[in-house]
Formats: structure tokens, C-alpha cells, sequence
């Protein structure tokens, strides 16, 4: 018998394992899916690298900082800022001037809001160098576009940057993701970058996974049953550990008590296209505000890193809040695409389309911390995961980090 078992292994149960092994205790990972890294995932096709949906790693997220080697992994950060795709077909590119001061008159005159949001910008980054994390996560919970509307931005740069940008990051056109968590994400895009592996997000679990020892990380393990200090897989083998960790998402806990968790999620898909000529050329997110298209935003990642496209090739990302699995989705796309990047759309080649119904954990309430209570549901049965706090990579990390932590 073995101190603890893991059950399920994305960021949440390898940071669990990680921090136990650490501590000098024993422990079994058991992963229902072929490897490990959850929703963190890379698949290689014909030279291509392409991420399970687009995501990126923010350098600040404190627990990554503390748990992951940087440089190993090769980050590679977008550019700060983002064009955003203006209705007459044209481009405008945001800077942030107080890290790319080159950006100030772009960003200036940029067609996404007054002079006075733009200044308002800066107030925000001001107010938010102050605040401390505890305070963001303390304030009274309200909707992100009741928080902007309440700074005093106008409802034009809410529609052209808010809107998008912040709609690509909790996969929702509507704001209604809370204001902590956007407060978190702002101040942290404001003290670092957005970046990327160099060859892809799965590196990320990968590394937490070499610091294991690879005997105590079983795959194809699906838990079905969790009984007392026993565990039960769908292939009827039986594992018995004092301790058990539930690290799944919330839709997929194997226990009674899952309804007791968010099982509301958000969903997006997200459309990869190579093409042998590049649409832009900066290392940035391009965003559509119109949300009456599907587009939300788009990204050339081999010009953040240029493992993900061979040669001659460019990887585009196309995102799309929400499940759009039937037919006609690319041409779609493309016709959209085609008002700003021309007719060499109609030439991309699309590589793969993938649908995440559950991306993101509900996040009209969030939090940054967990009681013991909450980490524990009964005297052997523990819980960690993203849907306890953000759906982020931190607040994975980090629940994994809190639950190992009160272990005996
Ligand atoms: C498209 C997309 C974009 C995102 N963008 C960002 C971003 O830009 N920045 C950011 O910080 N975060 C982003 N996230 C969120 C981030 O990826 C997640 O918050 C984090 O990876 C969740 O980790 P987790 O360990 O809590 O859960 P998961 O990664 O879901 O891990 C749960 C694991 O449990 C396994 N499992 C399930 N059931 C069983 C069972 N019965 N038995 C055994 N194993 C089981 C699963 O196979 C899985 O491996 C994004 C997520 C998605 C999908």
C-alpha cells in the first residue's frame, strides 16, 4: 500500500505528486487518458506542433515561477499588446507603451477608444501595481464588464479591447467572468509576458512529470470507484493507498459528491491552419471585436516560436468561444478572415479542429486560496483542481501544491 494515490494526472495532480515527493512521502498517479498533462497537451502532425487550443503561460503566475524551469523550457513570449481587426478591413495595433515605448503613437492613435481610456489604461496599471493579491482576491465579486463600466472606460474600448482580448482569455464574449479574476490577469500581463514553450505547452507537465519518478505515474487508468481507502479502475484493478487525492476536472470527479462542484464550464474551439504565407508578421494575438462573427481571435505561433511550423510553413490558430463542430465551420472562418488578410485565406490548408467543451471551470466566482476543509472531504479523501479556485495553470498548480501540503 502506498501513502497516497493521485487520481488524475493534468497540472493539479502532477504539482500534488511533485510537492509530496518533496516531502519525502510515497505516492501512485493514476491517469484515466494515454499520457499525462491533462488539458496542457501538444500534438506533432506533419511537422506542425499544435497545442490542445490556444493557450499561454503568463512568466508571473507565482506558482509556475516557483515550479517550473523557465529556462529549460525555452519560453518564448509574445509581443505585448495586439492588433485588433477593425470592421473597414483595417489593422490597428495596441502597444503597451510602458514596456514597448516605441508603441506610444500607435497606441495613441489606435481607433479602439478616447485619449482618456487610453490614460485610464495606465491609471488601471498604476492601481493595480499597488494592490496586493489578497486584495484582488478579497474585493466584493462583480462581473468584468461591471468593473469596467464602473472604472469609468467607455463602452467603445470595451467593445474593441476589453471585449476581445479579455473574451480570448476566460472564453466568453459577454465580460461576465469576474473582475478578480480580471484584475489578476491585468496586473500580471502588466508585470510580464505571455509566452509559450518552444516546442509547445505540453512541455509544461512534461517537466513536472520529470521530476517523478516514472513507476509512480500509471496511464490508461481510468478510476471508476473511489471506496474507503481503495480505488477501483474500469478495467476492475483495485489500488489501495491512507491517502487519495481527487485531482480530475469537475465534470469527471468519481465520486457522489461531484455535483457539489462547478460543473459549469466554458467550451471553445479552436481551428489550425498552415499556410506558406503569413497573414501578419508581429509575435502577437490578433482579435476580432465584432461578436457577431465567430472569430475571436487568431495567431501565427511559429512567428513566437518557430518549432511549431516547418519550414516554409506557418501555423495559424484560430480561436472560436464556444463548440462549433459541425459542418462549414473553416469556410466560415476563412470568409471572415478574408476582409483582412485577403484572398490568400481561401489557400490556408486546415490541419486539425479541436473541440474542448469543458476549457475553463465557470468563472463568474473565483478565488486564490482553499481552507483545509475544502481540501479535504472526508478522513482519507482529498481534492485539488483548477475548479476549486480559476481555471488557470496556476490555480492548478497551485491547489495541487495546498492539497500535498496538508498531508500527513
Ligand atoms: C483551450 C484552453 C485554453 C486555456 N488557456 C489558458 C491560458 O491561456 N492560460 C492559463 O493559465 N490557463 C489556460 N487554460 C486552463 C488550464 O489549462 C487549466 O486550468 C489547467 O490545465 C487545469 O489543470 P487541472 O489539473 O486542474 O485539470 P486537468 O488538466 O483537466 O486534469 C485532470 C486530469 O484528470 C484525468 N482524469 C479525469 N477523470 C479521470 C479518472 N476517472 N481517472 C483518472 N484520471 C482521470 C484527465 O484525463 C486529466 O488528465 C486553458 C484551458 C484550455 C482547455
Amino acid at each position: 500500500m502506498t501513502d497516497t494515490i493521485i487520481i488524475g494526472g493534468g497540472l493539479a495532480g502532477l504539482c500534488a505528486a511533485v510537492h509530496l515527493k518533496k516531502r519525502g512521502k510515497q505516492y501512485l498517479l493514476l491517469e484515466a487518458s494515454d499520457r499525462v498533462g491533462g488539458r496542457v497537451k501538444t500534438d506533432q502532425k506533419d511537422g506542425f506542433l499544435l497545442d490542445h487550443g490556444f493557450q499561454v503561460l503568463l512568466t508571473e503566475y507565482p506558482e509556475a515561477k516557483a515550479m517550473l524551469d523557465y529556462e529549460k523550457l525555452k519560453l518564448k513570449e509574445f509581443d505585448p499588446g495586439a492588433l485588433i481587426l477593425q470592421a473597414n478591413g483595417s489593422m490597428d495595433h495596441i502597444g503597451d507603451p510602458l514596456r514597448q515605448w516605441n508603441t506610444l503613437f500607435r497606441t495613441v492613435s489606435a481607433d479602439v477608444g478616447s485619449l482618456f481610456d487610453k490614460l485610464k489604461i495606465l491609471r488601471l496599471r498604476n492601481h493595480l501595481a499597488r494592490r496586493s493579491m489578497e486584495e484582488i482576491f478579497q474585493q466584493e465579486e462583480m462581473t468584468t464588464a461591471a468593473y469596467l463600466q464602473k472604472f469609468g472606460f467607455s463602452p467603445k474600448i470595451i467593445k474593441r479591447f476589453f471585449s476581445p482580448f479579455f473574451g480570448g482569455i476566460f472564453l466568453e464574449n459577454n465580460l461576465s467572468s469576474s473582475a478578480r479574476m480580471f484584475e489578476f490577469v491585468f496586473k500580471l500581463f502588466s508585470k510580464g509576458d505571455a509566452a509559450i514553450p518552444e516546442k509547445g505547452m505540453e512541455q509544461i507537465p512534461l517537466q513536472l512529470a520529470g521530476q517523478l519518478d516514472p513507476a509512480s505515474i500509471l496511464c490508461g487508468q481510468k478510476v471508476v470507484q473511489v471506496d474507503g481507502s481503495e480505488v477501483i479502475t474500469d478495467a476492475g484493478q483495485s489500488f489501495q493507498a491512507k491517502n487519495i487525492i481527487l485531482a480530475t476536472q469537475a465534470t469527471a470527479l468519481p465520486v457522489p459528491q461531484r455535483n457539489n462542484y462547478k460543473q459549469k464550464a466554458q467550451s471553445v474551439t479552436n481551428v489550425y491552419f498552415s499556410s506558406p504565407s503569413l497573414p501578419f508578421t508581429k509575435p502577437l494575438i490578433a482579435l476580432n471585436p465584432n461578436t457577431s462573427q465567430l472569430v475571436n481571435n487568431i495567431c501565427v505561433l511559429d512567428r513566437i516560436s518557430t518549432a511549431y511550423a516547418p519550414q516554409g510553413q506557418h501555423l495559424i490558430s484560430v480561436s472560436v468561444n464556444g463548440i462549433h463542430g459541425s459542418g462549414g465551420l473553416t469556410d466560415i472562418i476563412k470568409k471572415e478572415l478574408t476582409t483582412w488578410f485577403g484572398p490568400a485565406v481561401q489557400d490556408w490548408q486546415q490541419l486539425k479542429t479541436y473541440c474542448i467543451p469543458y476549457a475553463l471551470p465557470d468563472q463568474s466566482s473565483v478565488r486564490d486560496t482553499l481552507s483545509p476543509s475544502e481540501l479535504k472531504l472526508s478522513e482519507k479523501l482529498y481534492i485539488c483542481g483548477d475548479h476549486l479556485l480559476q481555471g488557470s495553470i496556476n490555480a492548478a498548480m497551485k491547489s495541487g501544491r495546498l492539497v500535498a501540503e496538508m498531508l500527513d
